[in-house]
C-alpha cells in the first residue's frame, strides 16, 4: 500500500529546531579583503547563515555582490564601536582598518574600533553564548627584537607612536578576549596574522604588495622604501581563510601565527614583481614612515600542531592571481 498523503509540515518548533542546527556566522569587517574571502569559503557549506556587520570604512558592497540576494546571506551596514544585538553562533571579528594608510588616518577612530568594537563583540558573544575569533595582527609584536616571532614573545611595541593605535589597539583587544574568557567562560580564539595579499586588495591602500602591482602594471616606479633590507612574509588569503576557520573549529584559544615563514626583503620583492610582471619597470629607493617594522617572519610550529595547517601558495604563485585581478580593475591588459 502506497500513500498519496504529502508527508505532514514540520510544525513550528521543528522548524525552530532544524534552524537551530544550521551555524548562524556573523563576520564583522566582511565587506573587506580578508573578510569577503572568508565569507565565500563560509557560504560554500550549505549548513552556514552568514550574516556580514561592516561600516564600510575601507570595505565595499562589490566584494559581496555575488551573495547579496542570498537566502542565506545578510548584510548590515553597522559600526561596531555602536551595540549590536542579533542572535549568532560563531563570531569572526575582523572588522578594524588594516592598511597603514586608513588606520593611521583616523587614529581615534582606529582604537574606538579595536577596544569599544571588540567590548561589543565580547559582550554579543557573551549574551549569545557564540563563539568569537579576534583577527589580531603580527604588529603586536612591534619592531620584534626576536625572530621568528613565536606566541610567547611579548613584543616591542611603541605605546605612543603613530602605528600605537592599531597595534596597542590589538593588543587591548587580545587583552579583553582574554579577560573575557577567564571572567566569563566565553570560548575565544586569537588569530595574530601575518602580512596578507590577493585579489580584492584596496588598489590604492599604500601597502607593499598593493602598490607593487599596481606599479608594475601601470608602468611607474617600483617605490622601496628605505633602507628596502627590511623584511615581511607575505601569505596568499585562501591560505590565511583556511587557516581562521581550522582556528575557529579547532580546541585552541590561540593566540596562533596565521602567515607565510617564506621571507623577503623589500627589494627582494619588488624583483620578484618586476620579473613576473614588468621586466621594463624601474625600482626606485623612497623615503620610509616611522617605527616601521625592520624584520618579520612567523613561527608556524603551533599552527602545524594544533591546526595542522601550513601555507600552500608561494609568493612567486600568489603574484600572478593578483596581477590578473589588477588588471581586470584597472582596465590595463598584459602587453603581448
Ligand atoms: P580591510 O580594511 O579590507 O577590512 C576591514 C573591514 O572592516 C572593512 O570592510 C571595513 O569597512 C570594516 N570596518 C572598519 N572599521 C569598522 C567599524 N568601526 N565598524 C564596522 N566595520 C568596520 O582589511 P583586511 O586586510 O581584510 O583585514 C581584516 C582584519 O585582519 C583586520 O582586523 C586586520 O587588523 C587583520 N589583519 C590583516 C592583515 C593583512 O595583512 N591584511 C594583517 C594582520 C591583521
Ligand atoms: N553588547 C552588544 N550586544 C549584546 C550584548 C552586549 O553590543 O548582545 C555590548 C554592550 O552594549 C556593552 C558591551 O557589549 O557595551 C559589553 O557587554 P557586557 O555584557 O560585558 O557589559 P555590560 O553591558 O555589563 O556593561
Ligand atoms: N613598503 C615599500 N614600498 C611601498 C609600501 C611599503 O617598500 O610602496 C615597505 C614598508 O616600508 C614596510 C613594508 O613595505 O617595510 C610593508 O609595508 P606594509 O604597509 O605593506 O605593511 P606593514 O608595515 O603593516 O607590514
Amino acid at each position: 500500500h502506497v500513500s498519496t498523503k504529502p508527508p505532514p509540515e514540520p510544525s513550528p518548533l521543528r522548524k525552530a529546531k532544524f534552524f537551530q542546527a544550521n551555524m548562524r556566522i556573523l563576520v564583522t569587517g566582511g565587506a573587506g579583503f580578508i573578510g569577503s574571502h572568508l565569507v565565500d569559503k563560509l557560504m560554500e557549506n550549505e549548513k552556514n547563515e552568514v550574516v556580514v556587520v561592516d561600516n564600510y570604512f575601507t570595505g565595499s558592497k562589490d566584494n559581496l555582490k555575488q551573495w547579496i540576494g542570498h537566502p542565506r546571506f545578510e548584510l548590515i551596514r553597522h559600526d561596531v564601536t555602536e551595540p549590536l544585538l542579533i542572535e549568532v553562533d560563531r563570531i569572526y571579528h575582523l572588522a578594524c582598518p588594516a592598511s597603514p594608510i586608513f588606520y593611521k588616518y583616523n587614529p581615534v577612530k582606529t582604537i574606538k574600533t579595536n577596544v569599544l568594537g571588540t567590548m561589543n563583540m565580547l559582550g554579543l558573544a557573551k549574551r549569545t553564548g557564540a563563539r568569537i575569533l579576534l583577527t589580531s595582527t603580527s604588529e603586536v609584536y612591534g619592531d620584534p627584537l626576536v625572530h621568528p616571532q613565536d606566541e610567547s614573545y611579548w613584543g616591542n611595541v611603541n605605546p605612543i607612536g603613530v602605528r600605537s593605535c592599531y597595534d596597542e589597539g590589538k593588543r587591548v583587544a587580545e587583552t579583553l578576549m582574554f579577560d573575557y574568557h577567564r571572567q566569563h567562560g566565553i570560548e575565544i580564539r586569537i588569530a595574530r596574522i601575518f602580512n596578507t595579499y590577493g585579489p580584492r586588495m584596496n588598489i590604492d591602500d599604500g601597502r607593499v604588495v598593493s602598490n607593487f602591482i599596481a606599479q608594475a602594471i601601470r608602468d611607474e616606479a617600483l617605490t622601496v622604501q628605505l633602507p628596502g633590507t627590511q623584511t615581511r612574509s607575505f601569505c596568499y588569503v585562501s591560505d590565511m581563510v583556511d587557516g581562521l576557520i581550522r582556528l575557529m573549529e579547532g580546541d585552541n584559544t590561540g593566540p596562533i601565527n596565521i602567515g607565510n615563514p617564506g621571507e623577503f626583503t623589500m627589494i627582494e620583492l619588488a624583483e620578484n614583481v618586476k620579473e613576473l610582471i614588468n621586466p621594463e619597470v624601474k625600482i626606485i629607493t623612497v623615503e620610509n614612515t616611522p617605527d616601521d617594522p625592520r624584520q618579520r617572519k612567523p613561527d608556524i610550529t603551533k599552527a602545524k600542531e594544533l591546526l595542522g595547517w601550513e601555507p600552500k601558495i608561494k609568493l612567486r604563485d600568489g603574484i600572478p592571481l593578483m596581477e590578473e585581478d589588477f588588471r581586470g580593475r584597472l582596465g590595463i591588459s598584459r602587453k603581448k
